[in-house]
């Protein structure tokens, strides 16, 4: 079976006392893992450290970042580079995430060249894709999110794109309360794993994760879970506590 994530985006959120708790909190109550379920925690940078001692033991538990540099090093104050998290041995960073799209201008070729840097680095980026609801209620977000696809990863080949992870967050649903049904997220997917067949054939396009992102809780995991091409979710507001992430990991396909 092809990899189930449930990915945690703490964003710019918690004190690092209470990033503690929280990761102690969800470590004691988790379930066992099988071979195929995966649980990332993408929490801020300062926080990385105390969070990989904190899953390093864990089978089946990774730590991501939220961001990283498209160069290598050299004088841009305040960033982050891949090769830095590398050598922190860091192996997921998420990338093309919606905020940074809109909050920090983030263009489709800037993620092009950080798709290239995480992977030339051994990391596997968690790439974002997702329409707003004005191109949704045009019909056009199948080809809207198409087109993100193409731009950002349709110059990798077929071993870099099988370090891919995707995650569908409509950015209607981020944040909003509002969730894609279960139908709604199936059609994307089933759509984004089409685009994915048609560049780099069928057994790529089956072999790589596609997540969910967009007010899942743990009460409507489950359900959207169960999808057939949903393997996971990016979860925001509802990995911030402990009970409701637990749930979510809960529902991953078994
Ligand atoms: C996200 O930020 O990736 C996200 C999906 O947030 P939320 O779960 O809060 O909608």
């Amino acid at each position: 079976m092809r990899k189930q994530i449930a990915a945690a985006n703490w964003k710019m959120n918690l004190s690092y006392q209470q990033a503690e708790q929280l990761l102690d909190a969800i470590l004691s109550e988790r379930p066992t893992l099988s071979g195929h379920q995966q649980v990332l925690f993408a929490v801020p940078f300062p926080y990385l450290v105390l969070a990989k001692s904190e899953v390093d033991e864990e089978a089946g538990f990774a730590i991501a970042a939220q961001n990283c540099h498209d160069k290598t090093s050299g004088a841009f104050t305040g960033e982050v580079s891949a090769e830095m998290l590398q050598s922190m041995g860091i192996r997921y960073c998420i990338l093309g995430h919606s905020e940074r799209r809109e909050y920090f201008g983030e263009s489709d070729e800037l993620l092009a060249r950080k798709v290239d840097i995480c992977l030339n680095n051994g990391i596997q980026p968690l790439f974002c894709c997702g329409e707003a609801l004005a191109i949704r209620e045009a019909g056009e977000e199948n080809a809207f999110v198409q087109r993100q696809l193409e731009a950002s990863l349709f110059h990798l080949t077929y071993e870099q794109m099988r370090q891919v992870i995707i995650a569908y967050e409509p950015i209607w649903a981020i944040g909003t309360g509002k969730t894609a049904t279960a139908a709604q997220a199936q059609e994307m997917h089933a759509h984004i794993r089409s685009v994915l067949a048609g560049k780099w054939g069928q057994d790529t396009a089956n072999a790589i994760p596609i997540l969910y992102g967009g007010s899942v809780k743990g009460s409507n995991a489950a359900e959207l879970f169960g999808a057939p091409d949903v393997d996971g979710g990016l979860v925001g507001g509802a990995s911030l506590v402990a009970q409701d992430f637990v749930q979510i990991i809960k529902a991953l396909k078994s």
